[in-house]
């Protein structure tokens, strides 16, 4: 089947259809991205959170040469052999890939992508976590801007939190910095280990919102089964996942669990194109969703995608281009790289 067609199946199947205009003007979008990247050696790698258009990969006529999560983009960063990584997705995911990858140029589409996390705490405050909590080891959730990585001791996402946090001996750990993330994984580690976790202030400001929306449309659909991600309070995974089947963790484990569950309708509590990927994937399968969506992850675009391929090799090139200072780089190069063995 043709690109074209193989892109309008995909897409169709994750946002229930397409006007045969909004089609025409996505396909010649498309096309000049396809032409593009085969000019510059350019991959795009795209993040869950994106919008439908960004997440079909080129296997599925698409422009996207890896869709995953940030752990998954942080190591496919490390396999490709472009020459231009344009990274679909937040400034802390392209300073990571930025920090794997420093003979490449990574270009933001817009820099305006920030996170509430990433955003709630320095390198400065780090230093004084651990000034106040001597010799215990910090881990910082991916959702942290390279210069706070730089003080950490390991990084994590939330697919691979549990194993990192489990591969240390001390019974203390600083966790940064999303709290609910925290104290999901401490009921966690409850059952299973004797960790104990200091926590930041820090919140998603996507996954706090999911709270009475949750556990107002568990209860209105007795059947679903519950899909969590770790961010979201500790409150809506009690009120939701003590009396019903489901999940909470990160986006792979969301994933896994419908892959492996026999059921026919579940209730999503994370952004809300993560539903789209899951239309997508599980097209008769039923998504419930509030739809919150993350205000920085939609700055990005396929049009600003387009515009930043075209600025390759001219004066607007630097307006997209990721840069992180190298003494920071080389420093918070250590945690990731440790993240990345510990996987
Ligand atoms: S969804 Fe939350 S954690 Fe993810 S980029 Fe948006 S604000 Fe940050």
């Amino acid at each position: 089947m043709p690109d074209n067609e193989l892109f309008i199946k995909k897409y169709s199947a994750m946002t229930g259809g397409i006007s045969e205009a909004a089609a025409n003007n996505i396909i010649s979008i498309l096309e000049e991205i396809r032409i593009l990247k085969a000019k510059h050696n350019a991959v795009i790698l795209s993040h869950f959170y994106m919008p439908p258009e960004l997440q079909v990969d080129t296997k599925n006529g698409g422009v996207a040469d890896f869709v995953g999560d940030s752990l998954g983009l942080s190591v496919e960063g490390t396999k490709t052999k472009a020459d231009y990584i344009v990274f679909c997705g937040v400034k802390f995911m392209a300073e990571t890939a930025v920090i794997l990858n420093p003979e490449k140029t990574v270009l933001l589409p817009d820099h305006q992508a920030g996170c509430s996390l990433a955003e709630s705490i320095t390198g400065a405050d780090v230093l004084k976590l651990k000034e106040q909590n001597p010799g215990v080891p910090v881990i910082a959730y991916i959702n942290t801007y390279a210069e706070t990585k730089a003080e950490c001791d390991v990084c994590c996402t939330s697919r691979n939190a549990v194993k990192i946090a489990k591969s240390f001996e001390s019974k203390k750990l600083i966790f940064i910095p999303d709290k609910f993330m925290g104290q999901n994984l401490a009921t966690k580690f409850k059952t299973e280990t004797d960790k104990e976790l200091i926590l930041w202030n820090g919140t998603c400001e996507v996954h706090e919102q999911f709270r009475s929306n949750i556990e107002n449309m568990s209860q209105a659909n007795p059947d679903a089964e519950i899909l969590l991600h770790w961010e979201v309070p500790q409150e809506t995974v009690k009120a939701t996942l003590n009396f019903k089947k489901g999940i909470v963790g990160s986006t792979a484990d969301i994933l896994n669990y419908v892959e492996e569950s026999e059921a026919k309708q579940f209730i999503l509590g994370s952004e809300c194109d993560l539903g789209a990927t899951l239309k997508g994937m599980y097209p008769d399968k039923q998504f419930i969703t509030p739809c919150i969506m993350c205000k920085h992850m939609k700055q990005i675009s396929l049009l600003k995608t387009l515009q930043t391929l075209r600025s390759i090799g001219t004066s607007e090139e630097n307006k997209y281009r990721v840069l992180v200072e190298k003494e920071i780089r080389d420093r918070a190069y250590v945690p990731i790289k440790k993240m990345l063995e510990l996987s």
